[in-house]
């Protein structure tokens, strides 16, 4: 695609990596076709090449962004199945992050737009603050109904549904420590808490610590580590998401500067790929960019290092059927596509792969708190496509995906990392107790 910049605008760093971005793309459309907001809209401007025209036009322009572009890149969930998808190699995931920054910086939301993702800023990245809303919500849940038909509301009346009907206990691995193994210890890695996981499932990062820990891996929940920066990174708040990702590199710096770390594991996919992406984010900070390149290249998703421990025999093959859900951060942002169901068919699961396995599930970090109604088409359709299946629960290695699908069904929907730890050695997952 021809571009027509300034020098002048080229200057600018974030300008002058979408340039080239843009110059990669051929306008071919192949993209399309997987593109979930165009499946469902099927309006130009809601597919990868429309936004990458209204993103063009507005860079190059120096345009502020109005609210026919802030439409359209809101209703992109960063799916990412368009890279997978572009024979051309468009980089789009960093093209549509400038955009959104570009958005945030230029465009002035209608008040109740600013409000909700003030208020998602301010709490999502929080435990404690997130702990305590949840709380509320608990109370509030009863109203969903009630919020949904008052107008600017119904974004309420969805996270209200969302929220869980009771919060689990804290667990160990709520706090930093160290989790050494029982054994001879073959490795150490640091695992991230991060932030909404920790709260709404911790028995996650607790099925992760013992399966490492009986392959002789030390587990170390770093001091200081938090929210990696994904969810403000998404909603266009670098700043937020900036010093969110410096927080962790430091954490993490510390650990591999006095133990030392074989890598940086993450059990929540949209987390990992953001992890990978910070050296990418502080490419141009001369304090930070060699620090961060170093701790994205130790970083893992879970079943990436998993695979490469020895776990043994399965000590309970279940033979129970899962329908496997890949997250789109696994599966586009990450380019994890086998390596999950290898594990799990390994560990005497049967494993479906459901129809459409590269539509993603509406979930999309804050996407759908902040696109109900978008998000709730796509999850009912891949709740039905699972449900076909015949599996007798889901598996998924994201916690916005296990959250958004078990919203919209009665089987048990669990981590990966849960069923490998039971397979293994470890307790059977509390929410398959009736299986
Ligand atoms: S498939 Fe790639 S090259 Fe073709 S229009 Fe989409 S982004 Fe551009
Ligand atoms: S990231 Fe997903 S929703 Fe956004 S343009 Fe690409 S395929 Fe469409």
């Amino acid at each position: 695609m021809q571009t027509n910049f300034s020098l002048a605008q080229l200057a600018d760093p974030d300008t002058a990596t979408s340039e080239k971005i843009l110059r990669s793309c051929v306008h071919c459309g192949f993209c399309t076709a997987t593109c979930p907001t165009y499946v469902l809209l099927g309006d130009e401007l809601d597919s990868p090449r429309g936004r990458i025209y209204l993103i063009k036009d507005m860079l190059e322009h120096d345009k502020p962004a109005n609210a026919e572009v802030a439409l359209h890149i809101d209703r992109c969930l960063s799916c990412l199945a368009c890279m997978t998808t572009c024979p051309s190699g468009v980089d789009y995931m960093h093209l549509v992050d400038h955009a959104r920054a570009y958005i945030e910086a230029t465009y002035r939301r209608p008040l109740a737009d600013r409000l909700m993702r003030r208020a998602l800023a301010a709490v999502l990245p929080y435990p404690g603050r997130f702990r305590i809303a949840l709380a509320a919500a608990f109370f509030a849940r009863p109203f969903a109904r009630l919020f949904d038909r008052l107008p600017g509301l119904a974004r309420f009346g969805a996270m209200l549904r969302l929220s869980p009907g009771r919060l689990p206990p804290r667990t160990a691995s709520d706090s930093p420590g160290v989790f050494p193994p029982s054994g001879v210890r073959r490795g150490r890695v640091a695992l991230l808490r991060g932030c909404a996981q920790s709260v709404l499932d911790p028995g996650i990062n607790d099925a992760a610590i013992r399966l490492l820990n009986r392959a002789g891996v030390e587990v170390v929940l770093a001091e200081r580590e938090g929210c990696c920066g994904a969810l403000p990174h998404h909603m266009g708040r670098s700043h937020d998401a900036h010093e969110l990702a410096r927080r962790n590199i430091d954490a993490w710096t510390r650990e591999t500067e006095g133990e030392g770390l074989d890598a940086i594991l993450v059990t929540t996919s949209g987390c990992g790929t953001t992890v990978k992406d910070y050296g990418h984010l502080f490419r141009t900070d001369p304090v930070y960019s060699e620090k961060a390149a170093r701790i994205s290249a130790l970083a893992r998703d879970i079943s990436e290092y998993v695979e490469t421990l020895d776990l043994g025999i399965p000590a309970a093959p279940s033979g129970l059927t899962v329908a496997y859900h890949a997250a789109c951060s696994l599966q586009h942002g990450q380019q994890i596509k086998v390596t999950p169901k290898a594990l799990l068919a390994r560990a005497g699961f049967a494993v479906r792969e459901p129809a459409e396995p590269h539509l993603c599930c509406g979930s999309a970090g804050t996407y759908n708190m902040l696109q109900p109604e978008l998000a709730g088409r796509l999850r009912d359709r891949k709740v039905e496509n699972i449900e076909h299946t015949g599996a007798a629960l889901v598996a998924a290695g994201n916690i916005g995906c296990i959250t958004q699908i078990a919203s919209g069904t009665d089987l048990p929907v669990v981590h990966t990392v849960e069923l490998l730890d039971w397979a293994y050695g470890g307790p059977k997952p509390e929410k398959l107790a009736a299986l």
